[in-house]
Protein backbone atom coordinates (compact mmCIF):
# COMPACT_ATOMS: atom_id res chain seq x y z
CA UNK A 1 0.00 0.00 0.00
CA UNK A 2 1.67 2.97 -0.91
CA UNK A 3 1.72 6.33 1.30
CA UNK A 4 -1.21 8.00 0.15
CA UNK A 5 -3.55 5.22 0.17
CA UNK A 6 -2.28 4.42 3.99
CA UNK A 7 -3.32 7.55 4.26
CA UNK A 8 -6.31 7.90 2.99
CA UNK A 9 -7.43 4.51 4.20
CA UNK A 10 -5.82 5.01 8.01
CA UNK A 11 -7.43 8.04 9.19
CA UNK A 12 -10.80 9.10 9.33
CA UNK A 13 -11.70 8.19 5.87
CA UNK A 14 -11.23 4.83 6.58
CA UNK A 15 -13.93 4.45 10.32
CA UNK A 16 -15.49 1.88 7.85
CA UNK A 17 -12.00 -0.60 7.81
CA UNK A 18 -12.26 -4.08 10.46
CA UNK A 19 -8.92 -2.61 11.72
CA UNK A 20 -7.46 0.67 11.86
CA UNK A 21 -4.37 0.07 14.16
CA UNK A 22 -3.29 3.40 14.33
CA UNK A 23 -3.89 7.64 13.43
CA UNK A 24 -1.24 8.51 10.77
CA UNK A 25 -0.74 12.07 11.77
CA UNK A 26 0.79 11.10 15.89
CA UNK A 27 4.07 11.09 15.92
CA UNK A 28 4.33 8.93 18.91
CA UNK A 29 1.55 5.90 19.99
CA UNK A 30 0.04 5.30 23.53
CA UNK A 31 -1.55 2.90 24.92
CA UNK A 32 -4.58 5.15 26.35
CA UNK A 33 -7.15 4.25 23.60
CA UNK A 34 -8.49 1.23 22.46
CA UNK A 35 -7.86 0.21 18.54
CA UNK A 36 -10.30 0.37 15.93
CA UNK A 37 -12.36 -2.10 14.76
CA UNK A 38 -15.70 -1.22 13.80
CA UNK A 39 -17.53 -4.00 13.37
CA UNK A 40 -19.45 -5.27 9.56
CA UNK A 41 -21.21 -7.57 7.92
CA UNK A 42 -18.74 -9.42 5.63
CA UNK A 43 -21.03 -10.39 3.07
CA UNK A 44 -22.53 -6.49 2.84
CA UNK A 45 -19.81 -3.88 4.39
CA UNK A 46 -22.70 -2.53 6.21
CA UNK A 47 -21.11 -0.99 9.50
CA UNK A 48 -23.25 -2.05 12.62
CA UNK A 49 -21.20 -0.52 14.88
CA UNK A 50 -18.30 1.90 15.37
CA UNK A 51 -15.32 2.31 17.72
CA UNK A 52 -12.59 4.99 18.12
CA UNK A 53 -9.22 4.96 16.48
CA UNK A 54 -6.45 5.12 18.96
CA UNK A 55 -5.35 9.39 19.80
CA UNK A 56 -2.08 8.78 18.64
CA UNK A 57 -0.19 10.61 21.06
CA UNK A 58 -0.10 10.58 25.09
CA UNK A 59 -2.61 13.09 25.65
CA UNK A 60 0.02 15.57 27.88
CA UNK A 61 1.70 15.18 24.55
CA UNK A 62 0.11 19.20 22.76
CA UNK A 63 0.72 20.72 25.95
CA UNK A 64 1.35 23.72 26.82
CA UNK A 65 -1.16 24.42 23.49
CA UNK A 66 -3.67 21.88 24.42
CA UNK A 67 -3.79 20.51 28.26
CA UNK A 68 -3.68 16.87 29.09
CA UNK A 69 -7.04 17.16 31.33
CA UNK A 70 -8.59 18.80 28.52
CA UNK A 71 -7.86 16.11 26.12
CA UNK A 72 -8.70 12.89 28.12
CA UNK A 73 -12.10 14.17 29.35
CA UNK A 74 -12.33 15.15 25.65
CA UNK A 75 -10.96 12.15 23.97
CA UNK A 76 -12.21 9.11 26.59
CA UNK A 77 -15.61 11.13 27.56
CA UNK A 78 -17.27 13.54 24.97
CA UNK A 79 -15.46 11.45 21.44
CA UNK A 80 -16.24 8.03 23.34
CA UNK A 81 -19.82 9.07 24.54
CA UNK A 82 -20.85 10.01 20.74
CA UNK A 83 -19.04 6.84 19.59
CA UNK A 84 -21.58 4.83 22.59
CA UNK A 85 -24.82 6.89 21.36
CA UNK A 86 -23.86 6.71 17.71
CA UNK A 87 -24.11 3.02 18.03
CA UNK A 88 -27.40 3.02 20.20
CA UNK A 89 -28.77 5.16 17.80
CA UNK A 90 -27.79 2.67 14.58
CA UNK A 91 -29.66 -0.11 16.58
CA UNK A 92 -32.38 2.24 16.77
CA UNK A 93 -32.83 2.42 13.38
CA UNK A 94 -32.05 -1.02 11.77
CA UNK A 95 -33.20 0.40 8.49
CA UNK A 96 -30.60 3.21 8.60
CA UNK A 97 -27.52 1.44 6.61
CA UNK A 98 -23.88 2.99 5.76
CA UNK A 99 -20.79 1.42 4.71
CA UNK A 100 -18.55 3.86 6.70
CA UNK A 101 -18.80 6.99 8.63
CA UNK A 102 -18.75 9.44 5.54
CA UNK A 103 -21.01 6.91 3.87
CA UNK A 104 -23.49 7.78 7.07
CA UNK A 105 -22.81 11.39 7.30
CA UNK A 106 -23.89 11.80 3.51
CA UNK A 107 -27.09 10.23 3.99
CA UNK A 108 -28.34 11.49 7.24
CA UNK A 109 -31.12 13.75 7.45
CA UNK A 110 -32.30 16.27 9.43
CA UNK A 111 -35.02 13.96 10.71
CA UNK A 112 -32.39 11.40 11.92
CA UNK A 113 -31.46 13.55 14.82
CA UNK A 114 -29.20 10.70 17.03
CA UNK A 115 -28.02 9.73 13.76
CA UNK A 116 -26.83 13.36 12.89
CA UNK A 117 -25.74 14.27 15.93
CA UNK A 118 -23.70 11.41 17.41
CA UNK A 119 -22.48 10.55 13.90
CA UNK A 120 -20.93 13.79 13.23
CA UNK A 121 -19.68 13.99 17.07
CA UNK A 122 -17.87 10.98 16.19
CA UNK A 123 -16.13 11.69 12.51
CA UNK A 124 -15.75 15.53 13.47
CA UNK A 125 -13.76 14.47 16.62
CA UNK A 126 -11.59 11.68 14.24
CA UNK A 127 -10.26 14.27 12.46
CA UNK A 128 -9.84 16.79 15.04
CA UNK A 129 -7.16 14.41 16.55
CA UNK A 130 -5.74 13.85 13.57
CA UNK A 131 -5.07 17.20 12.08
CA UNK A 132 -2.97 17.61 15.59
CA UNK A 133 0.41 17.02 16.21
CA UNK A 134 2.66 17.53 19.20
CA UNK A 135 4.90 20.58 18.05
CA UNK A 136 2.85 21.31 14.63
CA UNK A 137 4.51 21.01 11.93
CA UNK A 138 5.42 23.67 8.80
CA UNK A 139 2.87 25.24 6.52
CA UNK A 140 1.90 23.48 3.84
CA UNK A 141 4.15 22.80 0.86
CA UNK A 142 2.59 21.67 -2.91
CA UNK A 143 -0.55 21.50 -3.96
CA UNK A 144 -2.09 22.48 -0.79
CA UNK A 145 0.13 25.66 -0.67
CA UNK A 146 -1.05 26.46 -4.51
CA UNK A 147 -5.06 26.26 -3.89
CA UNK A 148 -4.31 28.02 -0.43
CA UNK A 149 -2.23 30.84 -2.46
CA UNK A 150 -5.13 30.59 -5.18
CA UNK A 151 -7.99 31.34 -3.10
CA UNK A 152 -6.85 32.99 -0.46
CA UNK A 153 -3.68 34.85 -1.42
CA UNK A 154 -1.30 33.17 0.94
CA UNK A 155 -1.13 30.91 4.25
CA UNK A 156 -1.79 33.96 6.51
CA UNK A 157 -4.89 34.78 5.26
CA UNK A 158 -5.99 31.45 4.88
CA UNK A 159 -5.69 31.48 8.53
CA UNK A 160 -7.11 34.32 9.44
CA UNK A 161 -10.27 33.24 7.74
CA UNK A 162 -10.42 30.11 9.55
CA UNK A 163 -9.84 31.84 12.70
CA UNK A 164 -12.73 34.21 12.00
CA UNK A 165 -15.08 31.63 11.40
CA UNK A 166 -13.91 29.77 14.54
CA UNK A 167 -14.23 32.79 16.67
CA UNK A 168 -17.84 33.94 15.37
CA UNK A 169 -19.30 30.35 15.93
CA UNK A 170 -22.27 31.54 18.01
CA UNK A 171 -22.48 28.63 20.70
CA UNK A 172 -21.06 25.36 20.36
CA UNK A 173 -19.77 23.93 16.61
CA UNK A 174 -17.24 23.58 14.33
CA UNK A 175 -15.14 25.74 11.74
CA UNK A 176 -13.56 23.93 8.75
CA UNK A 177 -11.42 24.14 5.82
CA UNK A 178 -13.16 22.30 2.94
CA UNK A 179 -12.27 21.73 -0.76
CA UNK A 180 -14.98 20.31 -3.50
CA UNK A 181 -15.07 17.77 -5.99
CA UNK A 182 -12.59 20.25 -8.21
CA UNK A 183 -10.08 20.46 -5.42
CA UNK A 184 -11.33 24.33 -4.69
CA UNK A 185 -10.94 25.31 -0.90
CA UNK A 186 -13.14 26.71 1.01
CA UNK A 187 -13.58 28.12 4.75
CA UNK A 188 -16.79 27.30 6.67
CA UNK A 189 -18.58 26.46 9.96
CA UNK A 190 -21.65 24.67 11.42
CA UNK A 191 -23.29 24.11 14.16
CA UNK A 192 -23.54 21.33 16.66
CA UNK A 193 -21.41 18.52 15.69
CA UNK A 194 -23.30 18.77 11.96
CA UNK A 195 -20.05 18.69 9.11
CA UNK A 196 -19.71 19.70 5.51
CA UNK A 197 -20.13 16.26 4.79
CA UNK A 198 -24.14 16.54 5.47
CA UNK A 199 -25.30 17.81 2.18
CA UNK A 200 -28.86 17.00 3.00
CA UNK A 201 -28.69 19.24 6.19
CA UNK A 202 -25.72 21.98 5.40
CA UNK A 203 -25.37 24.78 3.59
CA UNK A 204 -21.58 24.66 2.74
CA UNK A 205 -21.06 21.25 1.49
CA UNK A 206 -17.37 19.66 0.67
CA UNK A 207 -14.83 17.50 2.30
CA UNK A 208 -13.24 18.53 5.17
CA UNK A 209 -9.22 18.39 5.39
CA UNK A 210 -9.36 20.45 8.73
CA UNK A 211 -11.53 21.32 11.57
CA UNK A 212 -11.37 23.07 14.73
CA UNK A 213 -13.58 22.09 17.58
CA UNK A 214 -15.15 25.22 19.36
CA UNK A 215 -17.35 23.78 21.65
CA UNK A 216 -16.48 25.08 25.09
CA UNK A 217 -15.55 21.78 26.58
CA UNK A 218 -12.52 21.85 23.54
CA UNK A 219 -11.04 24.76 25.60
CA UNK A 220 -12.85 25.66 28.56
CA UNK A 221 -10.83 24.46 31.46
CA UNK A 222 -7.68 26.51 30.12
CA UNK A 223 -8.74 29.14 28.21
CA UNK A 224 -12.34 29.81 29.76
CA UNK A 225 -14.23 32.32 27.96
CA UNK A 226 -10.64 33.30 25.59
CA UNK A 227 -11.81 31.19 22.12
CA UNK A 228 -9.35 33.66 20.14
CA UNK A 229 -6.36 32.06 22.14
CA UNK A 230 -7.51 28.53 22.16
CA UNK A 231 -7.97 29.04 18.22
CA UNK A 232 -4.09 30.29 18.12
CA UNK A 233 -2.93 27.33 20.28
CA UNK A 234 -4.79 24.89 18.39
CA UNK A 235 -2.91 26.67 15.01
CA UNK A 236 0.54 26.06 16.53
CA UNK A 237 -0.36 22.19 16.69
CA UNK A 238 -1.49 21.69 13.52
CA UNK A 239 -0.27 19.09 10.94
CA UNK A 240 -0.26 20.47 7.96
CA UNK A 241 1.38 16.93 6.51
CA UNK A 242 -2.03 15.47 7.56
CA UNK A 243 -4.10 18.27 5.81
CA UNK A 244 -2.38 18.28 2.67
CA UNK A 245 -2.72 14.64 2.54
CA UNK A 246 -6.20 14.69 2.80
CA UNK A 247 -6.87 17.80 0.39
CA UNK A 248 -4.46 15.18 -1.99
CA UNK A 249 -7.09 12.57 -2.20
CA UNK A 250 -10.10 14.15 -2.02
MN1 LIG B 1 -15.58 18.14 21.27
Amino acid sequence: MDKRKFLKVSGVAAAGLMVSPLISCGDTHSGNASVSSNKESEATGIITEFKQSTLGFDYSALEPHIDAQTMEIHFSKHHAGYVRKLNKALTAEPDFKSNGIEDLLMKVDGSQTAIRNNGGGHYNHSLFWECMKPGGSKAPEGKLAEAINSEFGNQKALEEAFFKAAKTRFGSGWAWLTADANGKLSVSSTANQDNPLMKNIVKEGGTPILGIDVWEHAYYLKYQNLRGDYINAFMDVVNWDTVAAKYAVV
